[in-house]
């Protein structure tokens, strides 16, 4: 999802920044779901049968999830996440009721039997109770009771942030999915629920409801887990993309069909910029779908969620101001590209969320350049910028589940647009998005085992690169002046041993310049008159007292 977009003022000439320590304080409640503790450390999922009753009358939902694991080491303590008011009210294990306890947002099971390692086992936790309200989603996590124009129900989830512990029973940290996961949700019979994944049988219970049996074939992260009660409409077609046929399904309310039919014209058009830049679509067996909501939109894993009316740009606004972003709908293009960063290759903390967000805000850059050319991916880019605060890092606090600035957005792509610079090869970068999306395949990886993978494919160290734009607030400040017809420069409000190669234009001529902390001379044939940044580059630069003077004099 993306984010509010704040209104900062940035000023780029000066000292200004500093580096924030990132001060908060966390509890216990935050370890235990942040970080993976010895009661989920043994245990290895490997699926989710979860069964949920959604019952509009109270707002309620009853439901059950039969886990499955492989058991890693000897234990008997099992965590699972369950948020109150929903509670827990029994667990089994081999058709034996097991004890357990609350701790705040977790529960602690004490299992009866040894559990060997090498074994899978199941537990069925049964749950129940009036899931949390959303009154601002996606970003207030919760259950949406809404109506359509028509009066009918219209009821979604969305909980990134908060967590699928939110509305039922999971092992709630990113670091473990599981393989496979059935989603059965039973709803009010003349509406459809849409999930993830594809729908494998619909019943009808003859008492007033339905259930839906919606089948995920790939490992999904909780958050992407999704039901989506309405009146829907539904049309379909087949994308031929690089790993074949791919069954796009569109689940619109059913007066928005014929708009639907128009508007998601682009959802082809993103397939087709994805895969060139990232690689095939991650998740053929499962197809992918737009699925209409009461709020902007969410990257449910293939259930893409949708409500930006129907129109071009953010809620009817171009958040790069470059005029770019009113060429296409954000909401599908962003939360559609996170299929590739967030769904296939996921955060391993909420601290390393930068890689879902980055590379997502850099791919409505991608997705711009395909469609209309280079220089206006990097416009679309660069106007982003006017979006960051450098108020703290990108990257978050592991452990506590605690993600960084909301700059994983606008800065995190104008990071990766700076890197492209560096790199200096389209077509090496075009290979690097897409090689990182084989490496890590349906995985979930660390913020360093992308930066050593890009290292690796560049022969870069990056490491002080990514010290400075990932771990630090501030921008890197490119200091020069022109002394005697030389150029002086160096890099200040920069972390230690930044060394960042620049692309610089001196007196017009395009000269790379490898600046330090420490200052060097440039020494040029003619007397040096101009000194230009590349535009590209997210630095600030500034010149201090050389040129200034001579023209004076
Ligand atoms: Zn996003």
């Amino acid at each position: 999802m993306h984010s509010k977009i704040l209104i900062v003022f940035l000023i780029l000439a000066g000292y200004s920044f500093s580096s924030f320590a990132q001060e908060r304080t966390f509890t216990r409640q935050d370890t235990l779901r942040g970080s993976i503790t010895p009661e989920r450390e043994w245990w290895d999922l490997t699926y989710y049968h979860l069964s949920v009753k959604v019952n509009p009358g109270d707002s309620s939902f009853t439901g059950s999830n039969l886990i499955s694991y492989n058991v890693l080491n000897p234990n008997q303590v099992m965590q699972i996440d369950l948020q109150p008011p929903m509670k827990i009210t029994e667990i089994n294990q081999d058709g034996k009721k097991q004890r357990f306890k609350r701790d705040g947002n977790a529960w602690f099971v004490k299992l009866n039997e040894v559990q060997k390692p090498g074994e899978v086992k199941n537990i069925l936790v049964e749950f129940e109770g009036k899931p949390k309200v959303s009154r601002r989603p996606p970003w207030d996590g919760g259950v949406s009771w809404k109506k359509d124009d028509n009066g009918n129900d219209f009821i979604v989830t969305a909980n990134q942030g908060d967590g699928a512990s939110l509305w039922w029973p999971c092992k709630d940290h990113p670091y473990d999915e599981p393989d496979s996961m059935l989603i059965s949700v039973t709803f009010p019979g003349n509406l459809m629920n849409v999930s993830n994944g594809r729908l494998r049988k619909l019943e009808d219970n003859n008492d007033g409801t339905k259930t839906s049996h919606w089948f995920v074939a790939n490992p999904i992260n909780g958050y992407g887990v999704n039901i989506n009660i309405a009146n829907y409409n539904h049309f379909h077609e087949v994308f031929n993309g690089e790993k074949g046929n791919l069954d796009c399904d569109y689940w619109v309310l059913d007066y928005n069909l014929e708009k639907a039919r128009e508007h998601f014209k682009q959802a082809p058009m993103m397939l087709e910029a994805f895969e060139h830049w990232f690689g095939p679509y991650p998740f053929y067996e499962d197809g992918y779908k737009l699925v209409e909501v009461p709020y902007p939109g969410m990257e449910h894993q293939s259930s893409v969620t949708y409500g930006n009316g129907y129109k071009n740009g953010y809620g009817g606004r171009d958040i790069s101001k470059s005029g770019y972003g009113m060429k296409f709908d954000f909401i599908i293009i962003h939360e559609s590209g996170h299929e590739w960063f967030a769904n296939s290759i996921t955060n391993w903390d909420e601290a390393d969320m930068w890689i879902h967000e980055s590379f997502i805000a850099y791919s409505e850059c991608l997705f711009t350049e395909y469609y209309w050319g280079k220089e206006a991916g990097a416009a679309y880019c660069r106007g982003t910028r006017m979006n960051i605060n450098n108020d703290r890092p990108i990257m978050g606090i592991r452990g506590v589940n605690f993600p960084g600035s909301g700059d994983m957005y606008s800065k995190g792509a104008n990071m990766l647009h700076t890197l492209r610079q560096i790199i200096d090869d389209d077509e090496k970068w075009r290979q690097i998005l897409r090689g990182l999306n084989k490496e890590f395949y349906h995985q979930t990886v660390k913020s360093e085992q992308i930066e050593n993978f890009i290292m690796e494919a560049t022969g870069l160290d990056l490491k002080s690169f990514f010290g400075q734009y990932v771990r630090d607030s501030r921008i890197p400040m490119f200091e020069y002046a022109i002394v005697d017809g030389n150029v002086q420069y160096r890099w200040a409000n920069c972390v230690r041993g930044f060394n960042m190669k620049l692309k610089t234009y001196i007196n017009g001529k395009l000269t790379w310049l490898e600046p330090t902390r420490r200052w060097k001379t440039l020494k040029t044939e003619n007397p040096v008159k101009e000194v230009k940044v590349d535009k590209d580059f997210y630095v600030a630069a500034l010149s201090l007292v050389g040129e200034y003077c001579k023209e004076k004099n």
